[in-house]
């Protein structure tokens, strides 16, 4: 999952950064209404948190903005402003739900979850595909009945394999959803993974899961 995060105080942009990055999700943050605007209107995300009091242009017109481009990103309003008016303009201009500042690390965290569970994405928490298994809520793996322990980067890779199961995936396709913007990214580091991720998964077990469709990218099952 990617997660464009719009704030322009830097001490909050970079704490929910860093927190949700060590959930697993790959973070942009944009610290001015433009910059957003256009993160959101180029790139690929899953979720948007966006500020209401921003330079440049604010949360509501960034949102407003953004749906009559068709773009119907999740949208998450992050507001000081408790106030019953703010939350209906907010939610008037096409977000998805809001959340009062300060609020506790847990709750952003399980409205992000809600959010990623919505129709659009549908995000199932348990995988499979074959004998292999994904747990994204506890992130466990198992194959058959053997365990298998994955870094974050190979969890989140298998994790966007798994949801496009039986999908062939260009390269770029995999960077844009499972590495943020400021990643460095190798033009080999796909394969890395890919190859890291075998050795776990397919390589000690008969009938190998991830195929390399010559050309085009990979895909997991479906042959
Ligand atoms: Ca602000």
């Amino acid at each position: 999952m990617r997660i464009l995060v719009v704030e322009d105080e830097h001490r909050i942009a970079n704490s929910i950064k860093k927190g949700l990055e060590l959930e697993n999700y790959a973070v942009d943050v944009a610290y001015t209404g433009n910059e957003g605007f256009d993160l959101a209107s180029t790139e690929d995300y899953d979720l948007i948190l966006l500020d209401l009091l921003l330079p440049e242009m604010d949360g509501i017109t960034l949102c407003t903005n953004l749906r009559k481009n068709k773009i119907h990103t999740p949208v998450l309003i992050l507001t000081a402003k408790g106030q019953i008016q703010d939350k209906v303009t907010g939610l008037d201009s096409g977000a998805d739900d809001y959340l009062t500042k300060p609020f506790s690390f847990e709750e952003l965290l399980a409205r992000v979850r809600a959010l990623s569970r919505r129709p659009k994405t549908a995000l199932a928490e348990i995988l499979n595909v074959g004998d292999l298994q994904l747990n994204t809520r506890l992130y466990h793996t198992t194959r058959g009945a053997k365990q298998i322990r994955l870094t974050k980067k190979e969890f989140s890779l298998l994790e966007y394999l798994m949801r496009n199961a039986g999908k062939i995936l260009k390269k770029d396709q995999i960077v844009t959803h499972v590495w943020d913007y400021d990643a460095d990214i190798l033009p080999n580091t796909v394969e890395v993974y890919i190859k890291n991720l075998r050795n776990k998964i397919d390589v000690p077990f008969k009938n190998p899961l991830i195929h390399t469709v010559r050309g085009f990218g990979y895909k997991i099952g479906g042959i």
